[in-house]
């Protein structure tokens, strides 16, 4: 092809006309206008040709055309895309499925930026640390049901490690998939209803939301048909996928467990507005943005009030925003927590209001009545419902893992004693619900076989550790392995009274979100003579919710072995200098510096089992 310029007038004529003929026969057939292809067209021949008949070159047409439009103007102003934008822009995540199709027929692994690109599928190879592919699915709000459960049983059993584990985004995650089988995962997977789909990459992750959603006695609205809506918002819109980078929406319909909804992109956090006001009394929701824990940020109170039914369009407007102003050059610094920091939340809510037909109404926090604490045990154990008579029951999976004759005997349970309803948390567990109060004895007995429980001690309950070595790359050090040896060996010594969260991680991607836990390891190499041996950095004090709080660093380079007995040390000193039995380990870290801390610690001795 030629440049523009060489174009003569008669054969620019030509095209315009051919290009107009073209277009009318398309429009009578229903097709994409020949026009539009080209301008959808990355070529450069294409370029040229749409140049020559007077086309505007600007983008992909259609949803998409955003992203490449704030592509290109990182180009224009002289930048380099980053790797994984670039494979975005090379090939489109959505249309691999023939190179899928061939890989696996091959039996072979994805290569480069393809990994990259497979992960918009879901499917995660996990190599150096397995020579796998690791499948994390969507369940919006985390609700899911026994029949599902049965499928994922068979799924990790077919084509996995036998077990699947539960997230921190109450999500699911199978295992150890081979290079064969990563089609007939997802494939199945979508039999069940369930899909993959955005679940790595630049995308939206899965929508969280209140576990008790519907069945809590306190909560203050059923969050469950927003997570629903949210989910199928962002899979009918192609143009929420490809983001700058991942993003994470929560809804807290103010219930008795939390859903960690200020560590997300947007938290939205339901709110009851008493009449008087210059709003209708009722049910709202305050929207936070920006919280990133790993980079130990909270979501923070944008002063905006909505309705619920303002909520999907508003989170799509604000992602919109972010696809037009994200970092697309530089990954550590590409999530919307730094667009928030550049811009301020006035510019930013500015642009969020160009892409709404309504307008964001303000409405300061301190008119909205509080909402009532979270249970920090409510997730294990039986608990009353909303609904009289009724129960759920918190089943307790050891840092989340459960095998699938586990899961094939919870469908069960789920079925036969319950609704068939099975919710995940993101505290790595899950709840079965609508049990009714004599089928109690029973729901017991049957959990019991299953080698499973409905109770735990202060320290398992609040237990929660990221995948670690065992299957992600990232991982300095072997977390689901350390944080059992630290309940097994802190439940042989010590009773604690009181709740406790032990978040394990296995690097500064916070995926078991250490920052705010009461106590947050994070892995690290530890040097040791020659060798590089498994260790942590120690934190102390961190909260969520009512409590946020980042977590300070206290210790440095512990050895993975002698975080147990620290630990059992930092309890004692809790118990031995704690204001009165109803102070908790996160208001006793918080009353005291780090030096008194360590002076109690230190004066302890580690109790023989
Ligand atoms: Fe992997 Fe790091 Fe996430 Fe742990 S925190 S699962 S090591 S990426």
């Amino acid at each position: 092809m030629t440049q523009n310029s060489e174009f003569t007038a008669e054969q620019k004529q030509y095209l315009q006309g051919f290009v107009v003929g073209a277009d009318a026969l398309r429009n009578h057939r229903g097709q994409p206008t020949f026009a539009a292809t080209i301008a959808a067209s990355s070529g450069g021949a294409a370029t040229t040709l749409a140049n020559a008949v007077g086309l505007p070159v600007l983008a992909p047409a259609g949803s998409e055309g955003v992203h490449r439009q704030a592509q290109d103007r990182a180009l224009a102003d002289g930048k380099k895309l980053a790797p994984e934008e670039q494979a975005k822009r090379d090939k489109h995540p959505f249309e691999i499925w023939d190179e899928m199709r061939g890989a696996a027929a091959e039996n072979r692994f994805p290569k480069g930026t393809d990994v990259f690109l497979y992960k918009f599928h879901g499917l995660f190879f996990v190599a150096p640390a397995q020579n796998d592919f690791m499948c994390r699915l969507r369940f919006p709000g985390g609700l899911s049901n026994a029949h599902q459960l049965r499928g994922l049983a068979d799924i990790a059993e077919l084509w996995g490690a036998g077990h699947a584990d539960v997230t921190t985004r109450a999500n699911i995650q199978i295992r150890e998939i081979g290079a064969a089988n990563p089609l007939n995962v997802i494939t199945s997977l979508e039999d069940l209803g369930i899909i993959t789909r955005g679940a790595g990459a630049d995308n939206i992750r899965n929508v969280t939301g209140t576990p008790t959603a519907g069945i809590d006695p306190r909560e203050i609205i059923d969050t469950s048909p927003l997570c629903r809506e949210m989910h199928h918002y962002i899979c009918q819109n192609r143009e929420m996928y490809g983001l700058p980078r991942k993003f994470n929406i929560a809804f807290d319909g103010g219930g008795t467990i939390s859903a960690l909804a200020d560590t997300n992109d947007i938290g939205f956090m339901a709110v009851s507005i008493d009449p008087g006001h210059d709003v209708p009394p009722g049910v709202y929701f305050r929207m936070e943005l920006g919280g990133i824990t790993g980079h130990q940020d909270f979501a923070r109170d944008t002063g905006i009030l909505l309705r619920p039914d303002e909520c999907v369009p508003v989170a799509a407007a604000v992602v919109r925003v972010f696809i037009e102003h994200g970092d697309r050059t530089d990954r550590k610094k590409a999530r919307l927590k730094y667009v928030l920091d550049r811009f301020g939340f006035d510019k930013y809510l500015e642009e969020t209001q160009k892409h709404l037909k309504f307008p964001l109404r303000r409405f300061p926090l301190d008119r909205c009545q509080p909402r009532e604490p979270v249970d920090r045990l409510a997730h294990v154990g039986f608990h009353p419902q909303r609904q009289p008579g009724l129960w759920y029951v918190g089943v307790v999976l050891p840092v989340g893992r459960m095998r699938s004759d586990q899961m094939r005997a919870l469908a069960d349970i789920a079925e036969k004693y319950g609704s068939r309803s099975i919710r995940w948390t993101v505290w790595q567990n899950l709840l079965i619900s609508d049990i009714s109060t004599e089928n109690k004895p029973h729901v017991k007995r049957a959990l019991e076989a299953t080698g499973l429980h409905w109770s735990a001690t202060n320290v398992r309950a609040g237990l929660v550790a990221c995948t670690g070595n065992a299957g992600c790359k990232f991982a300095a050090s072997n977390t689901k392995r350390h944080a059992m040896a630290i309940a097994d060996y802190l439940d042989a010594r010590i009773a604690l009274d009181q709740p406790l969260n032990i978040h394990v991680t296995g690097c500064h991607h916070s995926c078991a979100q250490h920052f705010i836990g009461d106590i947050g390891l994070l892995a690290t190499k530890v040097s040791v003579g020659e060798e590089m041996v498994e260790g942590y950095h120690v934190f102390l004090g961190g909260g969520y919710g009512e409590q946020r709080n980042i977590g300070r660093e206290i210790y440095r380079d512990i050895l993975a072995d002698e975080a147990p007995p620290l630990i059992e040390r930092m309890l004692l000193g809790y118990l031995a200098q704690r204001a009165g039995p109803d102070e908790s380990f996160y208001d006793y870290t918080r009353h005291h510096s780090t030096a008194t801390l360590l002076e109690h610690f230190q004066a302890q001795q580690s109790i023989p089992a």
